[in-house]
């Protein structure tokens, strides 16, 4: 059953705790970058999330480390959910092999990882936590025979570029660097370019198979989007459902209003300390809380069973991150829905999504009576959630702030006795956006990805906005996407094939 994982050429232990996890045949992307990673090549792949990257650079880590000898694998990843993840994941693969696989990252103790750390011989960490242990002289990176970045094209979103390259910079010259992406950008070739010997670039397409991911959206009044949402979390047959929001604020404002209902929900975002993290993301783990309210940065990446059903109760502003987060579903060959529930305040978003994606089928459903709900939380007008106030946590909590948050969403919901006054905060939170990315004056290697900053930088004028309206009404009329045809359309579908 294991003789496809053989032909790669990865060893007999591993094979056989493949063999335990009944996995019957290697993904794309680990057909194209194992070989490769065994060959002592630095990679480049490009795969979306669950296409099984752990296991592709695990083979690399495993095949490059011996017990006792020292610290020789380091895996470099965005977020502390995914730090964890990537250990429970890696050390399936190694049950045989004595290795030594721990994780570090901020918001947890650091003396127990000082003591962990001195008999590790693959660590998994994110960046702050480890600039903390190096100006502490706590970890030793001279025996790095391998170094990972995992979900790049993320760390480098969240600004851990500088930091990135300070921890590369103390790893040893001769080493395997593998990079594993969602998205090349500019930032990753410069990475690659300036840190990586002769690196060879694989990559997996994205694919969605229609048969198992459906996709629908619905159109709705602003003051009946929560209502809405409450009408399917308990008409849908749904395991465990996953509901997206932009920012903090909507996660409380979203999971405190569905706790009212006495709907049982969990939130998780950047803004809770990493035990109260830990502690929700193993109750959503076990099943017993069917709903989970989220911000693309908590759960970026995540691998959870029995994920049925995602909503996207605010469209991402990237569109790349719709695809990370219908990942969540249709896993392992089960069936999953992804429901998009869209206000006006969501067509620059949805319109972007589209654009990007022309070949999803995501198809409009029409709204039946919706009972509205009786809003009893409201949003506080400034988030004021728990900080952490220790190690590397003005990093962690950057993961939110800076991407998503702002005050863009400020009157996201309105109250249903307001008088109606619709406030458009669109344009000035995109400009807010656009200033502080720091995308900074480095050229871009695609220049359709200019186009789609610009595009989707919202300076609100009435054209793009008309434009963007009309996208979505032929859509809405057919029932089915329109091709992009602008005249960039071609530059489009270029920089579509550098997305994976
Ligand atoms: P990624 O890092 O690309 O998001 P993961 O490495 O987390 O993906 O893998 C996603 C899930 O798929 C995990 O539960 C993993 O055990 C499983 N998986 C990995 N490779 C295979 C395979 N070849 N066949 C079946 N399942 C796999
Ligand atoms: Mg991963």
């Amino acid at each position: 059953m294991v003789e496809k994982f053989r032909q790669l050429g990865i060893s007999e232990p591993t094979l056989k705790e493949i063999k335990k996890l009944g996995f019957k045949e290697p993904s794309e992307i680990q057909e194209k970058s194992i070989p490769l990673v065994l060959e002592g090549k630095d990679v480049i792949a490009g795969a979306s999330t669950g296409s099984g990257k752990t296991l592709a650079f695990g083979t690399g880590l495993i095949h490059n480390s011996k017990p006792d000898c020292g610290m020789q694998g380091l895996i470099l990843t965005p977020t502390r959910e995914l730090a964890e993840q990537i250990t429970r994941e890696l050390k399936k693969f190694v049950s045989n092999k004595k290795l030594n696989i721990i994780s570090i990252y901020g918001g947890m103790s650091i003396n127990r990882q000082i003591n962990e750390l001195e008999s590790a011989e693959i660590v998994i960490a994110t960046p702050g936590r480890l600039l903390d242990h190096l100006s502490r002289k706590t970890i030793d990176l001279q025996y790095v025979k391998t170094l990972v970045l995992d979900e790049a094209d993320r760390m480098l979103d969240m600004g851990f570029k500088e930091d990135v390259e300070k921890i590369i910079n103390q790893c040893p010259e001769k080493r395997q660097t593998l990079l594993y992406s969602a998205t090349i950008s500019s930032d990753i070739v410069m990475i690659a370019e300036k840190y990586m010997i002769n690196p060879v670039e694989v990559s997996a397409e994205i694919y969605v198979d229609s048969s198992k991911l459906s996709q629908i959206y619905y159109n709705i009044n602003d003051d009946l989007k929560f209502s809405l949402l409450k009408h399917l979390l308990e008409t849908e047959k749904s395991e465990l459902a996953m509901v997206f929001c932009n920012t903090r604020r909507n996660v409380d404002f979203v999971v405190n209003n569905l706790k009212a209902i006495r709907i049982n929900a969990l939130p998780i975002h950047g803004g809770f300390s990493q035990k109260k993290r830990n502690k929700i993301m193993k109750i959503f783990h076990s099943n017993r809380v069917p709903v989970l309210v989220c911000t693309d940065v908590a759960a970026r990446g995540l691998d959870i069973k029995n994920v049925t059903h995602i909503y996207n109760y605010d469209i991402p502003k990237e569109a790349k991150e719709y695809i990370h987060r219908i990942g969540r579903t249709a896993r392992a060959g089960e069936k999953g829905k992804v429901i998009n529930i869209i206000t006006s305040r969501d067509y620059d978003n949805f319109s972007n999504v589209l654009k990007h994606y022309s070949d999803f089928k995501i198809k409009l459903e029409e709204t039946s009576y919706i009972k509205r709900v009786e809003l009893k939380w409201m949003a506080h007008s400034r988030y004021d959630g728990r900080r952490n106030s220790r190690f590397g946590n003005n990093r962690g909590r950057r993961d939110d702030q800076r991407s998503y948050g702002g005050r863009g969403n400020r009157s996201y919901e309105r109250k249903p006795s307001s008088k109606g006054k619709s406030r458009n905060y669109g344009g000035r939170e995109d400009r807010r956006k656009d200033s502080s990315r720091s995308y900074g004056n480095r050229q871009l290697v695609s220049r359709g990805r200019e186009r789609e900053r610009s595009f989707s930088s919202g300076q609100s004028s009435e054209s793009k906005r008309g434009y963007e309206r009309r996208e979505l009404k032929r859509r809405n009329n057919s029932g089915r996407n329109v091709k992009n045809r602008r005249s960039g359309g071609r530059r489009d579908n270029q920089r579509d094939k550098r997305r994976y």
